[in-house]
């Protein structure tokens, strides 16, 4: 006889990235701490579960509340030296935390948290990584929206894979986390790294809801910043543009100095242009600071890069 298979249940890790979180930390403690609580109650998940804050520098009660929630065995929290952003926070939590299975959502409960239960089911089928996509954005302003799908298209325009409509809610196992840790750029863009890492996966859909509570610690200025890395980090077809671009103003400019030479040699028409000469000036002129502009960024990226900083400092620690 042979011995009856006992599935082994896997202790599950649940990050969770927050600057200046006070107005929601206390709800999302609540709803996860339940949410965890019953699944480890049907078995799904292991005992020693556990949710992570990272505190990435906030400057409000933040830090407090998780300390505070920590008496609870459920709850870890790891406080940043300072604000480094949410990519290098969630990224401290994925590398600290002691899970088998890790799952990364943001504090805010915009993305549905019952999800988790299917992400983990979709685990034990055997994928690495689960993506979180949004089937709806009905709850995002238009110019949110907007931006961001039209982000998606540009990216993949130029190249860079990412799954649409898929932010940093997702479950990765131990050894895809690993994996990531073995990617040691500074510039880190973690949608388009873990989907360089390959391994099994798969997606499961949800709707996204509002912010519970605050505001948005994503302005337009980090989010601008983000949409530039996510390109500059992972394509060089904006090198390769300059390149097309520099070929094509070379040529016309090449048939308009034949013209040009033509007209001053063969006619008489050639009369004192202004406008002829002008406009090149500006138009040239913009096309060069343009390209220098953009190969700045690149060099600024690959300055980064040299330094190899460290990308997270831990200042300290609860409930460890
Ligand atoms: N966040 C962070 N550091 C930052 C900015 C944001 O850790 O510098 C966290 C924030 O607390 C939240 C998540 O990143 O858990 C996503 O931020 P937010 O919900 O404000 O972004 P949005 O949904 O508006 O894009
Ligand atoms: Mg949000």
């Amino acid at each position: 006889m042979s011995e009856v298979q006992i599935p082994k249940v896997v202790n599950l890790s649940v990050v969770i990235p927050c600057y200046n979180e006070e107005e929601v930390l206390p709800e999302t403690i609540k709803r996860l701490g339940q949410l965890i609580d019953s699944m480890i109650e049907e078995q799904l998940i292991s005992e020693e579960s556990s949710i992570w804050f990272v505190d990435d520098g906030s400057r409000d009660k933040t830090w407090s509340l998780i300390e505070e929630a920590s008496q609870n065995t459920l709850f870890r929290g790891i406080k940043l030296s300072r604000n480094k952003g949410h990519q290098y926070a969630l990224l401290a939590g994925l590398e600290n935390a002691d899970g088998d299975v890790l799952v990364s959502i943001d504090a805010d409960l915009q993305d549905d948290i019952s999800v988790i239960r299917a992400m983990v089911e979709e685990y034990y089928k055997g994928n690495d990584i689960v993506y979180g996509v949004r089937s709806e954005r009905g709850s995002d302003t238009f110019f949110k929206r907007f931006t961001a799908e039209s982000y998606y298209r540009v990216l993949k325009r130029f190249g860079v894979d990412v799954v649409f409509n898929h932010a940093d809610f997702r479950l990765m196992s131990r050894r895809a986390v690993e994996a990531l840790s073995d990617y040691r750029e500074v510039n880190l863009f973690l949608r388009g790294v873990v989907r360089e890492i390959g391994f099994p996966s798969t997606q499961v859909e949800y709707a996204r809801s509002e912010r519970f509570a605050g505001e948005s610690k994503y302005p337009l200025k980090k989010m601008l910043a983000l949409a530039v890395d996510g390109i500059t980090s992972f394509s060089p077809v904006p090198l390769r543009m300059i390149a097309v671009l520099g070929f094509l103003v070379f040529l016309f400019s090449s048939f308009i100095a034949a013209w040009a030479l033509w007209t001053r040699l063969f006619t008489d028409q050639a009369v004192p242009g202004w406008a002829s000469s002008v406009l090149p000036m500006y138009i040239l002129g913009g096309i060069q600071l343009l390209s220098l502009g953009v190969i700045g960024e690149y060099i600024a990226k690959i300055f980064m890069e040299v330094k190899a900083r460290p990308r997270y400092l831990i200042d300290k620690c609860v409930g460890l």
